[in-house]
């Protein structure tokens, strides 16, 4: 089947589908660890579905504005591996997922060489994050702001001061973690610079369609089929995707390969972003999260698509 007329299959029963994933909203609660993430409006779900061709499937709050917060990860990480290189990013941080929680201290300690485990849990991010070319932390978001701009396609993307200082005002946590790199040489950095770095790149202001758009070049492997260009060598897409299957959705990500089998990231703002290769980049945002941290609705709404289309890579 052409993927136009899966789209617009898919148009006419996104109405119901979301329908039934909403109705799993109350279950969950907003992250209220950040400030500004509490007000989030719970009951809130939507999804964009963007081909190669760029004709979308999209239903529901696509509207809404969110933060990226771990979804930036992916991004970071491939640009890192882009401007240092695998052997550089991988002396510093690991291959494996922890099975623990994303801001869990216990392995630092626990194993040698004491370094995270992986880049997407905000210790393995945090020392992503000091990776990033730039003489301060101004010029390192900038670069970052500059890769994200590029791959959403959109100049003006930016981040949420409000949300970057409420993270930054109370993230004792991600402080704690940092501190302790920076004791065992793991961030040679300046702490403080380097959370400045990571608190802004989780701030990055998006709705659904941005996800999406910044999906399809993960999808169609570091190309954007919409201009032709390549923004990113195929190495690191496959380095992504494979952490994004491994980890990208916290302690549930055995259970997501399983149920939905695409690669995906989430954050704790309720975003998912996720994508069928080849074919599809897809941004779905549903503020309330499960116990595991993941869009209660949005998984659910993943799950069912994924079943009915048969989009499992496995
Ligand atoms: N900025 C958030 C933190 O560091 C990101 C967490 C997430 O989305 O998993 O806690």
């Amino acid at each position: 089947m052409e993927p136009a007329s899966e789209l617009d299959r898919i148009q006419q029963l996104l109405p119901d589908w979301l329908a039934a994933s909403r109705r799993l909203t109350p279950t969950g609660k907003t992250a209220a660890y950040i400030p500004g993430l509490a007000a989030a409006p719970r009951d809130a779900l939507g999804i964009t579905i963007l081909g190669g061709d760029g004709k979308t499937a999209s239903f529901g709050d696509c509207a809404l504005s969110f933060t990226l917060q771990s979804i930036s990860k992916v991004f970071t990480l491939m640009l890192a591996l882009m401007e240092r290189g695998e052997d550089v990013v991988f002396s510093k941080v690991g291959m494996e997922p922890t099975g623990d929680d994303f801001n869990s201290m216990l392995k630092l300690e626990l194993v040698e060489p004491g370094i995270p485990f992986n880049p997407l849990i905000n210790a393995g991010a945090i020392v992503v994050s000091s990776m990033i070319p730039g003489n301060s932390p101004e010029e390192k978001t900038e670069r970052i702001l500059a890769f994200f701009r590029e791959l959403a396609a959109d100049p003006a993307l930016d981040y949420n001061r409000e949300v970057y200082r409420s993270e930054s005002a109370t993230a004792h946590r991600n402080r704690s973690l940092a501190y302790f790199l920076k004791d065992n040489r793991v961030l040679e950095d300046d702490v403080e610079e380097v959370l400045d770095v990571y608190f802004k790149h989780c701030a990055v202001e998006v709705t659904c369609s941005h996800l999406a758009r910044m999906a399809l070049v993960l999808a169609y492997d570091g190309n954007d089929p919409l201009t032709g260009r390549k923004l990113i060598p195929q190495r690191c897409v496959q380095i992504a995707k494979t952490f994004m299957i491994t980890c990208g959705m916290y302690n549930a990500s055995g259970e997501f390969a399983i149920r939905v089998g695409l690669p995906a990231k989430s954050g704790v703002s309720g975003g998912i972003l996720t994508l069928v290769p080849g074919r599809y980049g897809i941004g779905v945002i549903g503020p309330s999260l499960n116990s595991k941290g993941n869009s209660v609705a949005g998984v659910h709404l993943l799950e069912t698509i994924s079943t009915e289309l048969k989009w499992s890579m496995f």
